[in-house]
């Protein structure tokens, strides 16, 4: 068999399984978000429902000046990795923001979430002897990935469920090292970690505590620090790991912590040393959001008001959605196939873009789609999205939701 027989092989499987993935061709634009060019099939213009732009940064006026100027007096890419010349000032400014976000000593700018996670903790699980994980059982592919090639041995506790932690903790002696890993806000199910039970099991044992707060920094806390800052929890976590690339609106991700902590993993982590830095123009944009966002309400104050607002016309129309904290709302489908038909329905009739989520991104049977309203949908925007679902749920005869 040719390579090219086996590529399609696997890909048609994947097809045939219902998993495999569209990829839209959109294009924004300045001024307009969320409504975006299409360039694929459909309407030419669209409004987006699943940006993890949550707040819109990466159109704010002050982020985009940021990324033009520097990119005009530095120049476009760093040049080099980190330690070989391509630490830029921007970089250095960055960390500094960043650590003092956390209340942390020092922070450490990786080219994305993905590859701060898999690095840190590969470099954690394989560099401290005897080392146990034990991982949320709904851990990211990149924090799975970081613990997988760590080498290191894993315990994957039931999850947000600090009591069955309690009991595997117990499992190993006050010797061994252990890290907790978990996530605050899950980004499928928009549910939030108990963070404070956590932190109390993690240190009866003596277990040092790794959070994932991809999906809350900038948007939880007075300034955006993340859930555990909103909840006076930032100096119990001894690694905050964060991106850039969401609520911030612009490229990259980032660990906090300890001095020691920030130099070891620097001084060890390959996925730091081996790779060119990201552009400083990007990390000069992405200190603007940070520091915009330590002080500004305004963005966090109106995506919670439209959030609340889907979530008020969802359950009006008795539309199924996941009740959690959280700014993520996912309207539960629980069929791959009328999944993925609303989804092609929205778009093509309404102009709405949402990606429908199938197994294995979630459980079979939990099929949805997953809305992430943000400060610059108009109420408009809310009321011709919540028409339509209604209007699709009656065409698809899908059960309500009883209040
Ligand atoms: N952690 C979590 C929980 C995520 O959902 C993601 C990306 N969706 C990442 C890390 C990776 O972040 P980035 O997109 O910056 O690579």
């Amino acid at each position: 068999m040719d390579f090219e027989t086996r590529f399609r092989a696997q890909l048609d499987a994947l097809r045939d399984e219902g998993n495999y993935r569209i990829f839209a061709d959109l294009e924004r634009q300045v001024g307009q978000f969320p409504k975006v060019r299409n360039h694929g099939s459909g309407p030419d213009e669209v409004t987006v429902w699943c940006s993890n732009d949550y707040l819109g940064m990466g159109q704010h006026p002050d982020v985009i000046g940021a990324m033009v100027d520097v990119t005009r007096a530095s120049g476009t890419g760093a040049g080099g990795t980190r330690n070989i010349s391509g630490t830029a000032h921007q970089h250095v400014a960055l960390e500094e923001e960043l650590a003092d976000l956390h209340g942390k000593e020092d922070a450490l700018v990786f080219s994305s979430g993905y590859v701060s996670n898999w690095a840190a903790l590969s470099t954690l699980g394989s560099r401290l002897p005897g080392a146990v994980i034990f991982s949320d059982a709904l851990n990211h592919a990149s924090m799975i990935e970081g613990m997988r090639h760590s080498r290191a041995r894993r315990e994957i506790w039931t999850h947000n469920d600090p009591e069955d932690l309690d009991r595997r903790l117990s499992a190993y002696g006050p010797e061994v090292p252990k890290i907790v890993a978990f996530e605050s806000v899950y980004s499928m199910d928009g549910d939030i970690a108990p963070i404070e039970e956590i932190c109390d099991v993690a240190d009866a044992h003596g277990a040092m505590t790794y959070i994932d707060e991809v999906h809350a920094v900038g948007m939880y806390g007075p300034r955006g620090g993340g859930v555990a800052e909103e909840l006076g929890l930032m100096d119990r976590i001894t690694l905050i790991e964060g991106t850039l690339g969401k609520a911030y609106g612009c490229f990259g991700g980032y660990i906090t912590g300890s001095a020691a902590l920030c130099d070891f993993v620097r001084s060890f982590a390959s996925g730091f040393i081996f790779t060119t830095a990201i552009p400083p123009a990007v990390a000069a944009a992405a200190r603007v959001a940070v520091k915009h966002l330590k002080s500004s309400e305004i963005e966090r104050m109106r995506q919670r008001r439209q959030v609340a607002r889907l979530r008020r016309l969802l359950d009006a129309h008795g539309i199924p959605h996941m009740d959690n904290p959280s700014h993520i709302i996912p309207v539960m489908i629980g069929d791959p196939v009328k999944c993925r038909f609303i989804a092609d329905v929205l778009m093509q009739e309404h102009g709405i873009y949402v990606q429908p989520i199938n197994y294995p991104t979630v459980p079979k049977g939990t099929e949805r789609l997953r809305f992430t309203p943000g400060p610059l949908h108009t109420d408009a925007d809310i009321d011709h999205l919540v028409a339509a679902l209604n209007g699709l749920w009656k065409q698809c005869a899908l059960a309500r939701a009883v209040a």
